[in-house]
């Protein structure tokens, strides 16, 4: 599971910071999900809670706010969101890394990371 390898990380991550704080411990742990990285909500949700377990962040809660993808075209110049393709069948959609307005190829700018926007700690 690809979710759990990179909530281990985030764990990781988030401890080794606390190590620098005195705080009694944490609250709620903000989590900022690129549409881009196709990972699962729920997985994570999951994951967080089985790794944090008998750590520091032992029942605290994980708040994930999915961060929308964006591109800069490189011929036109254009910057923002991307399109989608709807898979209405299978209620699904695909994002197209191509520039809306002139179909060129793209870098993409936002929504392919997974980072912590912020810890509520308790002192
Ligand atoms: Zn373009």
């Amino acid at each position: 599971m690809h979710e759990v390898s990179v909530m281990s990380g985030v764990v990781e991550a988030v401890l080794k910071e606390l190590e620098k704080y005195d705080v009694k411990g944490v609250e709620e742990v903000e989590l900022i999900v690129g549409e881009l990285t196709q990972l699962g909500h729920e997985q994570m949700e999951f994951a967080y809670e089985v790794i944090t377990r008998s750590t520091a962040l032992e029942g605290s809660s994980l708040r994930i706010v999915e961060e929308k993808a964006e591109v800069r075209c490189l011929s036109c110049g254009y910057e923002g969101g991307i399109n989608r393709l709807e898979l209405d069948d299978y209620h699904y959609s695909i994002p197209v890394l191509r520039c809306p307005e002139c179909s060129s190829s793209v870098e993409i700018i936002k929504g392919r990371g997974c980072t912590v926007r912020s810890l509520k700690v308790i002192q």
